[in-house]
C-alpha cells in the first residue's frame, strides 16, 4: 500500500548514512560467548559484575517462580504486589541510604515516569547534552521548557540558571552519573551546589554507576561522598544487577508521590517475580562483599594502561582517540561511521566483540568497550593484540 512506501525509502536513507543497525544473536551472557556462530570475547555487555550468569541469581529467580508464579498478574495498585517487591524496594533504599525506593518495570520507564510526574509546562528542565535517550524523551514528554547544557559544562549550566530559572515554577536538573556512551562521570558536587543555590531538584541516573562505583557499590553518589544531599537517584536493575527493571530512590514523600502520580508505574504490570528475586539476590551479593567489584576494577586498570600505551605507540595519524573514562566503559573515537564499522569488523574477525557506536546515538563515532569482573587478564591481552593487528591493516 502506498501509505507505507515511505518506510522503504527511510530505511534506504539510514543505509546510505552508514547508520543501519541489526541485531546479532549472542549465546550467553558470559565474558566469552558465541556470536552468530563465532566464539568471541564479549566487550559489549553491561553485566559489569557477571551476575546475569550467576547461579545464585538463577536459583533465586526459580524459587520465586515456584512461590509466586511467572507473572505479576496486574498493576501493583490494582492487583496488589508480592512480598518480594517490598523486600527489593527495602533493600535498594537501605543500600542507597534513602528513606524509600520504588521499582519500575524498566529503567526507561522509571525515567519517563519520574520526569513527567515531577514537572510540566510551567516548569524548567536543564539537562546534560549527553544524557541517555530515556531522560531526553522523559523531558520532552513532560512538556516542561527544556534547555541542554554542554556535556558536564557547569558554567554553561549556571548561565542557563541565571537566564531562565526565575521564570519557572519548578526546576529539574537531569544528568547521567556515568555517561553510558563515553565512560566519564558527571560533576556531581558542583551540580548539587547549583541545585541548592537555584532551588532545583536534581535527578541522577545511576544506570552504569550502581554496583560499580562507591565503597559499597551504591553508585556515583557514594563515590563522590554526596549521600547527604537530597536527590532523586534513579537506576536500573538490568546492568550490574544482572536482572531487569528500574528504580528510583529518594525521600519517602517523593516515592509516595510517584506511586500516586507516575503513569509508567501505575498503568503497567508489576515487575515479574523472577526478575524481582534475581535483582534482590544481586543487591544482597553486592552489599555482602566487594570481591566482584575489586576484580572488575583490576581489569579496568589493566585495560586503561594497555589501551593508552597501545594507542600512543601505533596511532601515527591520530585517527583513534581514547575518550576520558572513570568507569568500566572505554570508547575509542574514530573519524567516521565507516571507520568504526570497519574497525569493529576487523576486531570481530579476531574474535573480539566491541561494537561500533554511531550517530544518532552519539555525536561522534566510536568503538565501545565495556569490562566485566569475569573477564580474565588474557581477554584484555587479546583485545590489545587485536588493536595492534588492526593498526597494521
Ligand atoms: C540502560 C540505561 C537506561 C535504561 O535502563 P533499562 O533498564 O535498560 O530500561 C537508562 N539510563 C541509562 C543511562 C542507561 O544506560
Amino acid at each position: 500500500m502506498a501509505a507505507y512506501a515511505w518506510i522503504e525509502s527511510a530505511l534506504a536513507t539510514v543505509h546510505k548514512a552508514n547508520w543501519y543497525r541489526s541485531v546479532k544473536t549472542m549465546s550467553s551472557p558470559g565474558p566469552t560467548a558465541v556470536l552468530n556462530g563465532k566464539t568471541v570475547i564479549n566487550f559489549a555487555s553491561n553485566d559489569y559484575l557477571g551476575l546475569a550468569g550467576d547461579s545464585r541469581l538463577a536459583e533465586a529467580a526459580i524459587a520465586a517462580i515456584h512461590t509466586y508464579g511467572t507473572g505479576s498478574t496486574g498493576s501493583r495498585l490494582l492487583s496488589g504486589h508480592r512480598l518480594i517487591h517490598e523486600q527489593l524496594e527495602g533493600a535498594i533504599s537501605s543500600w542507597k541510604q534513602t528513606e524509600a525506593a520504588i521499582v519500575y518495570s524498566s529503567g526507561y520507564l522509571a525515567n519517563i515516569g519520574t520526569i513527567t510526574a515531577l514537572v510540566n509546562k510551567r516548569d524548567l528542565i536543564l539537562a546534560d547534552a549527553y544524557n541517555h535517550a530515556s531522560l531526553k524523551n522523559g523531558a520532552r514528554l513532560s512538556g516542561a521548557t527544556l534547555h541542554e547544557f554542554g556535556h558536564a559544562h557547569v558554567t554553561e549550566l549556571q548561565t542557563l540558571l541565571e537566564t531562565h530559572r526565575a521564570y519557572h515554577r519548578r526546576c529539574l536538573l537531569v544528568t547521567d552519573s556515568v555517561f553510558s556512551m563515553d565512560g566519564d562521570l558527571c560533576p556531581l558536587p558542583e551540580l548539587i551546589d547549583l541545585a541548592e543555590q537555584y532551588d532545583c531538584m536534581l535527578l541522577i541516573d545511576e544506570a552504569h554507576g550502581t554496583g560499580v562505583l562507591g565503597a559499597t557499590g551504591a553508585g556515583c553518589v557514594e563515590h563522590f561522598g554526596c549521600r547527604d544531599a537530597e536527590l532523586i537517584q534513579m537506576g536500573t536493575l538490568s546492568k550490574a544487577l544482572g536482572s531487569l527493571g528500574g528504580y528510583v530512590a529518594g525521600s519517602a514523600n517523593l516515592i509516595d508521590y510517584l506511586r500516586n502520580r507516575s503513569s509508567s508505574w501505575i498503568y503497567t504490570t508489576g515487575l515479574s517475580p523472577a526478575d524481582t528475586a534475581a535483582a534482590l539476590a544481586a543487591v544482597e551479593i553486592i552489599r555482602e562483599g566487594s570481591e566482584l567489584r575489586s576484580q572488575l576494577w583490576q581489569r579496568v586498570t589493566q585495560l586503561k594502561q594497555a589501551l593508552t600505551s597501545q594507542l600512543a605507540s601505533e596511532n601515527d595519524h591520530q585517527t583513534m582517540q581514547l575518550l576520558p573514562s572513570e568507569s568500566p566503559i572505554f570508547c575509542v573515537q574514530m573519524l567516521t561511521p565507516a571507520a568504526v564499522l570497519t574497525a569493529s569488523q576487523q576486531l570481530l574477525d579476531q574474535g573480539i566483540f566491541a561494537p561500533a557506536i554511531r550517530p544518532p546515538t552519539v555525536p561522534t563515532s566510536r568503538i565501545r568497550i565495556s569490562m566485566m569482573a569475569t573477564h580474565q587478564p588474557e581477554h584484555v591481552d587479546q583485545l590489545i593484540a587485536a588493536f595492534s593487528v588492526m593498526a597494521h591493516q
